[in-house]
């Protein structure tokens, strides 16, 4: 066993040593780990296998047995290409030390011609058979072995495959943490106590690199694993709840009141009882925004859950505490819906609810904006935009963000403090049906508190969804035309408001048209996109509440937030065209009633992608499920979007696999930063170190340091 210390004095190995002075390594591949990112013996220790491979023992070519998998090497001595144009085979034989000769022969592989040349020695992996006394294999797995390569085994082999590039292929790697290995291992720090892996029953971070790097065998693997993804959830956990600490330590917020009278005047505004869902919600929020640190909440709940109603609700709980309340909204439209619904519900009450969003007239708004300031408005409805615009408040206690799940930390940042009141900010509640999958919640998100609604109010059915061709729309717009004679209504979508001639899109100036003289004729169609005036906006969304118009042809301004139970049909042209957590999205439009509801999403889908997609929609029932597939679709590092893109995805850790991993990590990560919130014990300096360099920068935690 090489130690740290033991005597190499002239040119020992540290793990400062860079790439070039590694033993037997060539200057080309020295150069080529430099192009991979790997300068030092430490980072080449750090770079991980992505994958082992089992080698299996080779067996000498005549002792080889026909019909069972087997591994062989020899010499090529003889190559041909032949077989008619249309179906060229590639043939070679190898011969070995022994004298044993096999034939190989790859079908529709000519440019085999080019690699595999007379006089190289490969190793094949296939299924030999016995032809009399010639020995055949088709189309058999190979690789080149390098003079310098190891003899044949007779045992089998665990070999780390590493990310690798063109100029350095993965055995070369190999080689080359196989030159350092020993001595580098004993220079590494465990930035986790031993007292820790031990009760964890994790192996150390030196055994966890062996076992991975030269691995015995797959329980080698699976140990190791174990312990380095615990290592990298551990840390982005550590760094979330340090976070999430300091903004407790360091900001406040106003503490809201929620006396049982106050909860019962608001929920008697409601002409609905709150399901035991939304209760259970409802509580999680008294609690939070009673406390003095600024809650960050989120509430996830499928489309049509009832979120709006919650929202409400904390709402109003803000302004019984005499403080003011902001509600967000991705749309204008949105936010116009939002506020003649509270509108509506607040119309006997002295609450004061104003719109703020764009559309507003200049010298409107600079009214607007003073009665903000001065504390005169109690709720204000508005677009996202609010956050960032200087809109003054005399004193906002609580901000609501509806439909949006890519809160994060730059978002509270924009939440500035009251200057009466430094360090006083909001309590923030994120609302959103785009679920975050429970892995990413945790993971990326783990700074939010996540409240669910599970189910829908009583008496909805889910949306049955089908999917048609195009050349087959007829039928779905029939369909659509029967529910309008019963008296429901609908909504059609398509993709763009007006495409030149050489788009390939459909657009709604052209379905209005075509609907209204042929599918649709006689019904009462109407356009809404977001190129129309607010006015006329409004207008189109009264008289389709009114069910003075039947079938609203729509972009996917209609995406979100659009409340009206009496639609129950909705045909979305091009669904290709969207993404899954939009036709959810668009989907939620119906299915708000007792009534049956259905969704005909119209498309060719042309790639693997829209076709998963639309796969997804027929079978997911609801958000959950749709936000894991979408997951599994796109991959993390999509839906985080430009959020800590640098956090996900992992290097090693996989979802769901390794949710287990992460609860544990989560809780060793909050119990840890419980007892040392900043990690400044001594003990704690290599963790730091680490943590800081990983996520210190997208986690604002530099300055700790
Ligand atoms: P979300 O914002 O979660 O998509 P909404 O808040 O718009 O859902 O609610 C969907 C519909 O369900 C609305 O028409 C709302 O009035 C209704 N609703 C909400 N909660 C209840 C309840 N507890 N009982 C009956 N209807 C409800
Ligand atoms: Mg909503």
């Amino acid at each position: 066993m090489t130690n740290a210390d033991a005597a190499q004095p002239e040119n020992a190995i540290t793990l400062l040593t860079p790439v070039e002075e590694i033993p037997h390594i060539a200057p080309k591949h020295a150069l080529a780990l430099r192009r991979l990112g790997i300068p030092s013996v430490a980072h080449l220790v750090h770079h991980l296998p992505f994958r082992h491979e089992t080698e299996h023992a080779e067996t000498p070519i005549g002792e080889m047995v026909g019909d069972a998998i087997g591994t062989a090497r020899g010499e090529v001595t003889d190559t041909r290409v032949t077989g008619p144009y249309n179906r060229k085979r590639f043939m070679a034989v190898i011969c070995d030390d022994d004298g044993g000769r096999l034939e190989l022969t790859w079908f529709n592989q000519a440019y085999l011609a080019r690699r595999i040349e007379p006089g190289m020695t490969i190793r094949v992996i296939g299924t030999p058979k016995r032809d009399g006394a010639l020995l055949r294999m088709i189309n058999p797995r190979w690789e080149a072995l390098a003079d310098d390569a190891p003899p044949p085994s007779r045992e089998a082999v665990i070999r780390p495959v590493y990310p690798a590039g063109e100029d350095i292929p993965s055995r070369v790697i190999e080689n080359a943490v196989g030159e350092v290995l020993d001595i580098a291992l004993p220079l590494i720090e465990d930035h986790l106590p031993g007292s820790l892996c031990k009760e964890r029953e994790m192996p150390t971070l030196r055994e966890a690199y062996r076992m991975f790097h030269t691995p015995e065998d797959d329980q080698d693997i699976i140990e190791a694993r174990r312990r380095l993804v615990y290592d990298e959830l551990l840390l982005l956990q550590l760094a979330v709840h340090m976070r999430r600490d300091r903004i407790r330590r360091t900001l406040h917020a106003p503490a809201l009141r929620a006396s049982d009278r106050i909860d019962e005047r608001i929920r008697a505004l409601f002409p609905f009882t709150f399901t035991s869902a939304q209760d259970v919600v409802v509580g999680e929020l008294r609690e939070d925004l009673s406390k003095e640190s600024p809650a960050t909440r989120l509430v996830q709940g499928d489309v049509g859950s009832g979120k709006t109603a919650i929202a409400v609700y904390a709402m109003l709980m803000c302004v019984a505490s005499d403080h003011q309340a902001a509600l967000m909204a991705p749309t204008e439209l949105l936010a116009e819906q939002h506020f003649a619904g509270l509108t509506a519900l607040l119309k006997d009450s002295r609450v004061r609810v104003e719109l703020l969003t764009g559309s507003i007239k200049p010298a409107e708004r600079t009214g607007l904006l003073a009665d903000i300031a001065s504390g005169a408005v109690d709720l204000v409805i508005g677009t996202h935009a609010l956050l960032t615009e200087s809109v003054e408040f005399g004193s906002l206690g609580l901000a609501v963000i509806d439909e949006q799940h890519r809160f994060g930390v730059h978002q509270r940042a924009a939440l500035k403090e009251r200057k009466s009141d430094p360090g006083s900010t909001p309590h923030v509640l994120v609302m959103t049906a785009t679920p975050i999958p429970r892995t990413l919640a945790l993971t990326v998100f783990g700074d939010l508190d996540v409240s669910t609604i599970t189910g829908l109010p009583p008496g909805r059915h889910p949306v049955v969804t089908m999917h048609e061709a195009p050349e087959h729309s007829a039928r779905a717009y029939t369909a659509l035309r029967e529910r309008i004679d019963r008296g429901e209504q609908g909504f059609v979508v398509v993709p763009s408001i007006d495409t030149g001639e050489d788009s390939d899109l459909v657009d709604l100036t052209t379905t209005l048209g075509r609907l209204r003289e042929r599918e649709l004729a006689g019904v009462r169609v109407s356009a809404l996109h977001g190129r129309m005036a607010r006015a006329e906006r409004d207008e189109v969304m009264q008289r389709f509440r009114d069910g003075e118009i039947d079938a609203l042809v729509a972009t996917t301004v209609i995406e979100v937030g659009i409340d009206v139970p009496n639609a129950t049909m909705m045909v979305i042209e091009q669904a290709e065209r969207f993404g899954l957590a939009q036709l959810h999205q668009l989907r939620g439009r119906v299915g708000r009633s007792e009534k049956a509801s259905a969704c005909v999403l119209i498309c060719e889908p042309k790639t693997k992608d829209a076709e998963l997609r639309i796969g997804a929609m027929l079978v997911a029932r609801d958000g959950f499920e749709l936000a894991e597939r979408d997951l599994e679709i796109r991959g993390p590092g999509e839906m985080i979007g430009s959020r800590q893109a640098g956090a996900a995805p992992f290097r090693l850790a996989a979802f769901p696999e390794d949710i287990k991993l992460l609860m544990l990590a989560r809780r060793d990560a909050a119990a840890w930063i419980e007892h040392s919130a900043e990690l400044k014990l001594d003990a704690e300096s290599v963790l730091l170190r680490r943590l800081l360099k990983a996520h210190g920068e997208q986690l604002g935690l530099v300055d700790i340091a």
